[in-house]
């Protein structure tokens, strides 16, 4: 059976940030194949551990995903401090090592696009537009396992932060997150919130109960006494007046803009403008669909502690719910001066955001840790919800499939992660319970 095809079957999809289907991504053909393994969100440290753990996968889904897309040149991106992993891959085959820096945001596809080749995705575009595939470390070693017809029901995360015994763990998909810290020694403090991600591209996870997810690399636990509360916990109104009365347009966010540093028109100084002096330069809004939700400008750039990520963000889905269309398409020829320069080093921005205390170590650790019952979301990816394919009372087996893409649409097919019965089915979840006795 054709790989792609054995991907489909399995579930694959990035194993971070947004979950793009990955059988679609190797139904292209590219020049480049591009591991990102720059895994530059501060704490995480998932792909930066799993190669050596999981190098007979790596590899067979590297091979894999380079007949797929029929890539002339296979580089593995890892920062050049990572170096377990790359021992563990010197002379190994027929890849490059590229070694990059400790900077943020290094994994941002774009950003790790140019690094690697030196060209520069348009406007509104993705790697594939420069002969370019980019995949995530995880999701290579899921191709790997897929050829074996193994589907993804497992997922590396990292718990860390504010917990007695930070970790990284393999755990069933669907486990819930008070599962995982109970794994990490139990959280440290009293009044916390946790964060399913890294902390500046994070998402705020809403109860314990929330599971882990084919996307999900980190659950970070912090005191609501943190500054990071203060980015996280206002809501866009607030963020928004704020922006009215305080900003002082300094263009501060925009000169240490990833993107706009790359040649992109995006400059969110443009936006906070319009919004804070109400100056009539409202095409300026459509900018916001060039923004790739890094967080450099409110975590790092900003003086006076605005978030034009998160204005950017919300004006993104307004525009695409007013079907207001991208209109910037442009190529840069170049990146913008100082391009280099201005790279902020992690260990920086780890100090800015006042996590310091929590850079700590969080190994891999080998656990056989079957939860009692997995929630299963239908959508853990870009695309339509998966359909369910079972019913309450049907009894599973793990990597059975209980959730098809619906003909012809986008999406990923979904699995059971653990044996059990099906005990509940929502329009947005399938519960699997373990049978006791
Ligand atoms: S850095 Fe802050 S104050 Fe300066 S323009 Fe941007 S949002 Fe306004
Ligand atoms: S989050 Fe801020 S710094 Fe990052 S791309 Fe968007 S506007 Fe630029």
């Amino acid at each position: 059976m054709e790989i792609v095809e054995k991907v489909r079957e399995a579930g694959i999809v990035g194993a971070g940030g947004a979950g793009f289907p990955t059988h679609i991504k190797l139904s292209s053909q590219a020049e480049v194949l591009i591991v990102n393994g720059a895994e530059c969100e501060p704490l995480l440290r998932v792909d930066q551990q799993i190669i050596p753990h999981e190098k007979v996968a790596f590899l067979r889904g590297l091979e894999a995903a380079r007949r797929a897309v029929n890539a002339k040149r296979v580089v593995v991106a890892l920062k050049q401090k990572y170096k377990l992993s790359i021992d563990s891959l010197k002379g190994g085959g027929p890849y490059e090592l590229f070694l990059l820096g400790d900077f943020y945001p290094a994994g941002d596809e774009q950003i790790l696009v140019y690094d690697v080749t030196g060209r520069i995705v348009p406007e509104g575009g993705i790697p594939l537009n420069v002969g370019c595939v980019v995949l995530n470390v995880e999701t290579i070693i899921n191709i790997g396992k897929a050829i074996d017809g193994q589907p993804v029901v497992d997922k590396y995360v990292t718990v860390s932060g504010a917990v007695n015994k930070p970790g990284t763990f393999k755990l069933p998909v669907g486990t819930a997150v008070r599962d995982a810290l109970k794994l990490a020694g139990e959280v440290s403090v009293e009044d916390f919130f946790l964060i399913d991600g890294g902390p500046n591209t994070g998402k705020i996870i809403p109860s314990l109960d929330f599971p882990i997810l084919k996307t999900t690399k980190g659950i970070l636990v912090f005191p609501k006494s943190h500054p990071l509360w203060g980015k996280f916990a206002p809501d866009l109104k607030v963020v928004l007046r704020r922006a009215a009365s305080t900003c002082c347009n300094c263009r501060e966010c925009t000169e240490l803009c990833p993107r706009y540093l790359l040649g992109h028109s995006m400059e969110p100084h443009h936006i906070m403008k319009v919004l804070s002096w109400r100056l009539a330069e409202e095409d300026k809004l459509t900018e916001a669909y060039l923004c790739s939700d890094c967080g450099l400008c409110e975590n790092y750039a900003c003086p006076m502690g605005l978030s034009p990520r998160r204005i950017a963000q919300a004006l993104k889905q307004k525009l695409i719910e007013h079907k207001i269309p991208n209109p910037h398409r442009n190529q840069p020829s170049n990146t913008r001066a100082l391009f280099s320069a201005k790279r902020v080093p992690t260990s920086r921005l780890i100090s800015r955001l006042g996590l310091s205390r929590y850079d700590v170590p969080a190994p891999l650790k080998e656990v056989d840790f079957q939860p009692d019952e997995v929630i299963l979301p239908l959508r853990q990816h870009t695309g339509v919800p998966a359909k369910p394919l079972v019913r309450i009372g049907d009894k599973v087996r793990r990597g059975d499939v209980i959730g098809e893409i619906p003909e012809g649409a986008l999406g990923a097919r979904l699995h059971a992660s653990i044996d059990g019965v099906v005990t509940s089915i929502t329009a947005e979840e399938i519960r699997i319970t373990r049978e006791q006795g």
